[in-house]
Order: structure tokens, then C-alpha cells, then sequence
């Protein structure tokens, strides 16, 4: 199974990707002292934003934990 890693933008923590996590996914940052909530930007290179917390909550699917 493929992993790639990608930094957390915010505090550089790294992330564990799989394969299936598609562009658009939230994730939150795996460091418990960060825990931004990031959007996935594109694959292959992975790229990740930070999203402002307040716009998690409408979202239809929650944010997973990675890493
Ligand atoms: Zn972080």
C-alpha cells in the first residue's frame, strides 16, 4: 500500500497519505499540540492547505486523522 508524506504546513509534522485519500479530503494534523485542519490540495505531488476550523463544520464528511 502507498503512502506518501506530506508536512503539515503549520508545525512540519509528517503525514502519512494513502493512496486513496482524494483531493478535497480533510485531514487533521497527527501532532495532538497542532491539530489544523488541512485540505488536500492535489496528489502526486501531494500538496496540503491549512483550512480555517470554522469551515470543518459545515462539511459533509468529517475530518480523519493521519499520520
Ligand atoms: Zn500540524
Amino acid at each position: 500500500m502507498a503512502v506518501e508524506i506530506v508536512q503539515c504546513p503549520v508545525c512540519k509534522q509528517k503525514l502519512g497519505l494513502q493512496d486513496y485519500v482524494t483531493i478535497n479530503t480533510l485531514l487533521v494534523c497527527a501532532n495532538v499540540m497542532c491539530g489544523t485542519n488541512l485540505r488536500v490540495l492535489s496528489r502526486h505531488p501531494t500538496h496540503v492547505e491549512q483550512v480555517p476550523e470554522s469551515a470543518t463544520y459545515s462539511a459533509d464528511s468529517r475530518p480523519e486523522s493521519y499520520g
